[in-house]
């Protein structure tokens, strides 16, 4: 289990992580709000916990981001004052649990251990875009009504694809996030598999879901509106 720790009190985040990685947890810390945003691009994490206040932002704006940023992560947000504004504040942006500073160690992972615990398949919507539905929970993948059998690969790649929606993703962010960050083979092995998602997916009665942006990557479903129509 993966988890990132957004928290400004540079003593306090020392021994939280100590805590959770002799817990066995692998921990990511972040000071800042931008440096929690860096974390929250290239990683993917099983749960998040914000400090409210943080230098450049506060935990409540992140969480809102978090939720923004589609599927579910559990956030636990960290508050240190006792006050009812800051808690319902932080469970309106989407928190889903919250305690108050100073706190205990067995207090926090009691509720990590809660949070974490919650079923998956609450955490792992169908994904969809147009008439492309993945299931996370059962690897099953439909085009309209036609299930389409992909290879494991071919899964990994839409799956990220999908969590992604209007995004354009490049090769190296692919390659990253679907094969690993180390992965030297063939230097068009994402295109080979982009082509041959094309083909699977392909449909006589919609259009190819996915897009080749030139020189910047891929994308599945449209591009968000960068302003909203009057
Ligand atoms: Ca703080």
């Amino acid at each position: 289990m993966r988890l990132l720790l957004v928290e400004d009190d540079v003593s306090l985040s020392a021994v939280v992580e100590r805590g959770l990685r002799e817990d066995g947890y692998a921990v990511d810390t972040a000071a800042t709000v931008l440096d929690a945003r860096f974390h929250l691009d290239v990683n993917e994490y099983d749960l998040a916990i914000l400090d409210l206040g943080l230098p450049d932002g506060n935990g409540v704006d992140l969480c809102r981001e978090i939720r923004r940023r589609g599927p579910h992560l559990p956030v636990l947000m960290l508050t240190a004052r006792d006050a009812l504004s800051d808690k319902v504040a932080g469970l309106d942006a989407g928190a889903d649990d919250y305690l108050t500073k100073p706190f205990d160690y067995p207090e926090l992972t009691a509720r990590i251990r809660a949070l974490l615990r919650r079923p998956a398949e609450a955490h792992q919507p169908v994904l969809e875009v147009g008439d492309v539905r993945l299931d996370p929970a059962s690897r099953v993948v439909w085009r309209g009504a036609i299930t389409v059998p992909l290879t494991a690969r071919e899964f990994a790649l839409l799956e990220f694809l999908l969590r992604h929606p209007g995004q354009v993703l490049s090769r190296e962010r692919l390659l990253e996030h679907v094969w690993d960050a180390n992965y030297d083979g063939m230097s068009n092995v994402v295109d080979v598999h982009i082509a041959n998602l094309r083909r699977k997916l392909a449909s006589p009665d919609g259009p190819d879901p996915l897009t080749t942006v030139r020189g910047a990557g891929y994308r599945i479903g449209s591009p968000p509106e960068a302003h909203p129509s009057p």
